[in-house]
This record gives C-alpha cells, structure tokens and sequence, in this order.
C-alpha cells in the first residue's frame, strides 16, 4: 500500500506556488494518491480607526466577488497541471484553521505546502506554514522557498 493516499495541497498564488504544486504533484504520482488544491481566501472587510467596517452592506458581496475570483483561478491553475477541477477547494477564513480543518474532513493523509523557513519576528508575523505543521493531525510536507 502506498504511504499516502489523499494528498491537500495548499496554494497561495505567489510566485513560489506553482513550485509547491508541482512537489506535490510529483508526491501524489509516487504515491498513486489523489490530490486536492485547496485556496483560502483571507478576507478583512475595509475598517475604520473605530474598527467599524466602513461601508458594511457591501462588505459581503466584495467578499464573494473574491471568492469568485479565486475559483476561477484555482481552477485554471489545475487544468494547467492536469488535476480536474473538481478537485479544488476554495474557503473563506484563517488559513491554517480551514487548512486543517478540510484535512480532517476529508481523510487527508498529507498537507503539502510552503515554508520560507523565516525566524523571529518574520516568522511570527508571516508563517501559515508553522501553525500547520504543529498543529494538523496527518503528515505535513513543507517545501523550502528560497526568496
Ligand atoms: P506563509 O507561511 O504565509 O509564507 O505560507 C506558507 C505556505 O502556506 C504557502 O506556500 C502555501 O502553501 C500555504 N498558504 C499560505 N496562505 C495560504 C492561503 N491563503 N491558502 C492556501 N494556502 C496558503
């Protein structure tokens, strides 16, 4: 039996990412495993120095508009790769949170993603990568990106 069998693979959309995917492409093929590419949309409607949303009943839409937006490309980078689209997931809310949980609710074996392996203060402020690999309940391959 293959060491993996359902492989999530975490993309960003920045210049490294579709380095991240094809590592992960590459372990879902040794692996024979199926692939998810899973995008999270980190949305913070526009505030003012009270903190208030400043325009709150379009803040939903601009939201969806994003979302939207980050289907259509979540999908064109998988035909690009060859994965079918249904195979893509796009989630709104903390990264690592939606990372993990879809790893959970979807039998993942192995989360594929980035690390730019930044210490300090970088790391803190920067790192999707750290708060996964500490805190997911299967395998977690974190892929250096040199910047
Ligand atoms: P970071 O720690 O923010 O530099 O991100 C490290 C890695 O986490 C990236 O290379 C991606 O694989 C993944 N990642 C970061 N942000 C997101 C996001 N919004 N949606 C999906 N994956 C993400």
């Amino acid at each position: 039996m293959s060491a993996y069998q359902h492989i999530l693979i975490a993309v960003d959309f920045s210049a490294a990412c579709q380095h991240v995917l094809s590592r992960g492409i590459e372990m879902a093929r040794q692996n024979q495993a199926d692939i998810n590419l899973i995008h999270v949309v980190e949305y913070l409607p526009p505030m003012d120095f009270g903190y208030e949303p400043i325009i709150v009943p379009d803040w939903y839409s601009n939201e969806q508009e994003i979302i939207t937006q980050a289907e259509t490309s979540l999908k064109q980078l998988a035909t690009e790769n060859n994965i079918q689209q249904e195979r893509t997931t796009v989630l709104s809310g903390s990264p690592k949170n939606e990372i993990i949980r879809f790893a959970d609710e979807h039998q993942v074996d192995l989360i594929v993603l980035g690390s730019h392996g930044r210490h300090g203060i970088q790391r803190i402020l920067g790192s999707t990568a750290d708060p996964i690999l500490h805190n997911a309940h299967c395998d977690v391959l974190a892929i250096r990106i040199t910047d």
